[in-house]
């Protein structure tokens, strides 16, 4: 269940309300228990007008009564008042029988002043009165006799003092204790945020947070672990950005360091070297001439490449029946093919395939493809050249039987200067720019290439397009 902070703050305080419920009651049944433990030391319940009965009235010991402030009252069958000690709550010596029974019916009732015990001797017909001034009782009504003070008074006031302080000990502590253990429930994930959140700005964007909660704080947790995510996708891309950067200015730089430096040489040694012969002068301009070349071929590569890396790079597509296109393409390095010793196969179908392409770019892949199996080939290589439809897909499969590239090169060859052997590279004057360019091109057209290959078993490329 989905349980918020609003609801979660509802149930602590229904919790709240029902432990000061609970300690109201335990409170108000500790005070009942007291009040009995005090009500045998109250002294109206020590000298009872029944302990005190004498069946002569006058041998009855009034003295400790009258000393503890209380009073001793015996009236006669004819309600007359025959003896009298201490505090005395009638009016005069003589009753009548509604006063006499007045008085008794008031003995029980609550709030009055005093507290009158009543015990009447049959033998000699007589009430013995025994009464005490009332110095505090609780009966759901306080009342309390200002004027005579009595020992009792203390007993009870130390009762309700010490329930009162008890029932606030009791309420204070379990209020402190609840609201810490509440308080928990949002101080908890608040220092876990706070942890994760400083780890983050101190650079570690490893740090997530684990909260295991349901509510608000869980979607949080969703949010900032998503944030902390991007963050450091984010800046592991920007540092391979910065990695590949940095690779690729050390590549261009070597590859263009090799050719310039040669030109100089030789162009050092032309113009130094007066009595140069004609054939030793043509062998430095070839040179000069050669590597000319390759550092033009490497600033043309990298100029396409960084051409179709840009965000403004547009690709001139139009409707192109591809198979008529890939056997015009082929057809046009068919020369090439047969100078180099290459013998061939195109496997192209009779039937009409649209594709959108931008005819100016695909060539540059054809030519990669046709011009890489010849460089780096040996003579009688054979090139294999396959069309079909796969779904909404066409698939151009180009093949050599020549000697391939190792496995494990084969999945970074489309990266920028990655070449199998760079010694032999020197020799052809390949850029290690190629392939890249073929797979932008490739990727810009929303198709993919891949390289299907091992060693001495030649290369196999598949390349897919959409269908129009
Ligand atoms: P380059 O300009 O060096 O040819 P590419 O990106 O076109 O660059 O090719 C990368 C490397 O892949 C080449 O240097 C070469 O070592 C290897 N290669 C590409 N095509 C073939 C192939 N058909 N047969 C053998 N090796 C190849």
């Amino acid at each position: 269940m989905r349980l918020n902070i609003k609801n979660q703050f509802l149930i602590n305080y229904i919790v709240m309300f029902f432990i000061s419920t609970m300690i109201a009651i335990f409170a108000f049944i500790l005070m009942d228990f007291a009040s009995d433990v005090v009500a045998k030391t109250l002294l109206k319940n020590q000298y009872t007008a029944e302990t005190l009965m004498q069946e002569d009235y006058r041998s009855i010991d009034t003295e400790r009564v009258v000393s503890l402030g209380g009073g001793v009252q015996v009236v006669n069958s004819s309600y007359e008042i025959v003896l009298s000690e201490g505090v005395n709550s009638f009016k005069s010596n003589r009753l009548t029988a509604s006063e006499f029974t007045d008085f008794l019916t008031s003995t029980n009732s609550k709030g009055v002043p005093y507290s009158y015990s009543v015990e009447y001797n049959e033998n000699n017909g007589f009430w013995l009165i025994v009464t005490f001034p009332t110095s505090i009782r609780i009966d759901f009504s306080v009342v309390r006799n200002k004027e005579i003070p009595s020992q009792d008074m203390k007993n009870v006031a130390t009762v309700i003092i010490a329930t009162v302080l008890f029932y606030l000990i009791l309420l204070t502590l379990s209020t402190i204790i609840y609201s810490k253990i509440t308080s928990l429930s949002i101080v908890n994930p608040l220092k876990k945020l706070y942890s994760s959140v400083k780890s983050l700005r101190e650079g570690d964007y490893s740090a997530r947070v684990d909260l295991g909660l349901q509510n608000e704080f869980g979607e949080f947790e969703e949010i900032f672990n998503e944030m902390a995510q991007r963050i450091e996708s984010e800046i592991s891309l920007r540092k391979e950005a910065e990695k590949h950067r940095k690779q690729l200015i050390l590549d261009i730089s070597h590859d263009l360091k090799n050719p310039l430096a040669s030109i100089m040489g030789y162009s050092e040694l032309c113009t130094g070297k007066a009595d140069l012969d004609k054939e030793e002068l043509n062998k430095y301009l070839r040179v000069i001439y050669e590597n000319s070349r390759r550092a033009n071929n490497l600033i043309t590569d990298l100029f396409q490449l960084s051409k179709l890396e840009s965000s403004e790079f547009r690709l001139r597509k139009e409707n192109v029946e591809l198979c008529e296109y890939i056997r015009e393409v082929m057809g046009e390095y068919i020369p090439m093919l047969e100078d180099a010793g290459f013998s061939y196969n195109f496997d192209i179908p009779e039937e009409e395939i649209s594709v959108l392409l931008d005819k100016n770019s695909m060539n540059r892949v054809f030519q990669n493809l046709i011009t890489n199996a010849i460089q780096y080939n040996p003579k009688g290589t054979k090139i294999y050249l396959h069309v079909l439809q796969e779904n909404s897909k066409i698939m151009i499969i180009f093949k050599d039987n020549g000697i391939g590239i190792p496995r494990e090169i084969s999945k970074n060859i489309f990266q920028p200067f990655l070449r199998v052997d760079t010694s032999r590279n020197s020799e052809t004057g390949g850029t290690g720019l190629g392939l890249a360019i073929a797979e932008k091109i490739i990727l810009a057209h929303e198709g993919e290439i891949e390289l299907i290959t091992d060693i001495d078993q030649g290369c196999h490329f598949i390349i897919k397009l959409p269908k129009n």
